[in-house]
């Protein structure tokens, strides 16, 4: 284990305007008060991040100037893809083609750069997946999570959807146990998304969630929602302490909530009834713990470039 080795700290923007499914001329707060939140912290610790955006929330002008600003700061824009699809492995290949392609393709035009890195809505990947990032030369995935619990998580959010039309989406997958077979540090597939070795030419570098036991879940942001934030520390300072690959995945719900929306929209979405008062206290908290850890902390991409080349 070498303890000095960089960190990265990615966000799935997972957008309050995808989450009530794209309302027609709705202002996402998410994009604008809820990620200056951040932003303030951010600046304050000189970090910078990986953004994982919803290429359709890009159609508007406002959100698009957004993220052209982000980027321009030094964070990395990558690809969530375009219409966030909770069974986006389980589409047919031109649907999954065209999912990648076009918020690649917004991307590349709102920051001037190709995105090199990718996270599948739901996690939910597949070889078609696989195979169109690596035809698009992208570097790295970030879709694996390396446990048992992958099932375990989306059916139990299944139940808590029954009778609507994401129940069918969150059970529509194909990877159900390829995460449980994964390995749990970053690893290379071909486009059959099988396991190969690095000197291999055409190759993407999966970088799986950090865990420890593939009996246990990984640690990301939510985990301190539910099982309270005093576990979620400690699990993280030894995550820091003891774990060379380490990335931290958050969301914008871990900074908006139902202060943020107009009340006609409140009550829809998970983990909104917590106050920006207290996501914010919580956010500083974990930033501290971090900077404390005296972890570098690159993007995804300067992270995966350094593993390419190890
Ligand atoms: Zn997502």
């Amino acid at each position: 284990m070498n303890k000095t080795s960089p960190i990265s700290i990615s966000l799935n923007f997972d957008s309050i305007n995808e989450s009530l499914g794209f309302p027609n001329n709705f202002y996402d707060p998410s994009y604008f008060a809820g990620f200056d939140r951040v932003i303030k912290i951010l600046n304050k610790y000189n970090i910078k991040i990986s953004i994982f955006v919803i290429g359709k929330d890009l159609k508007n002008k406002e959100v698009f100037a957004r993220v052209r600003d982000w980027a321009s700061y030094g964070h990395e824009i990558g690809n969530h893809s375009w219409s966030h699809f909770h069974n986006l492995g389980s589409l047919k290949k031109n649907d999954i083609d065209n999912e990648i392609l076009r918020s690649h393709e917004i991307i590349e035009k709102c920051t001037n750069k190709e995105p090199e890195g990718f996270i599948a809505p739901s996690w939910n990947t597949s070889k078609k997946v696989v195979s169109k990032l690596i035809e698009l030369n992208y570097s790295y995935d970030h879709s694996i999570f390396p446990s048992f619990g992958l099932p375990v998580l989306y059916l139990k959010d299944a139940l808590n959807h029954i009778g609507s039309k994401r129940f069918f989406r969150i059970i529509d997958r194909k990877d159900w146990m390829y995460h449980f077979f994964s390995p749990k540090k970053p690893f290379f597939v071909d486009s059959y998304m099988k396991k190969i070795e690095k000197k291999e030419k055409k190759k993407l570098l999966i970088m799986p969630l950090p865990n420890n036991s593939k009996f246990f879940i990984p640690i990301w942001y939510t985990l301190g929602f539910i099982f309270g934030w005093k576990f979620f520390y400690n699990y993280l300072n030894k995550f820091l302490n003891n774990n060379e690959y380490f990335y931290l995945l958050f969301h914008p719900a871990d900074f908006t909530s139902n202060e943020d929306i107009p009340k006609k929209y409140n009550n829809y979405l998970q983990r909104f009834n917590i106050s920006v008062e207290k996501k914010i206290s919580i956010l500083e908290k974990i930033f501290l713990i971090i900077s404390k850890s005296k972890r570098k902390c690159v993007t995804m991409k300067e992270l995966a470039r350094q593993y390419i080349k190890k």
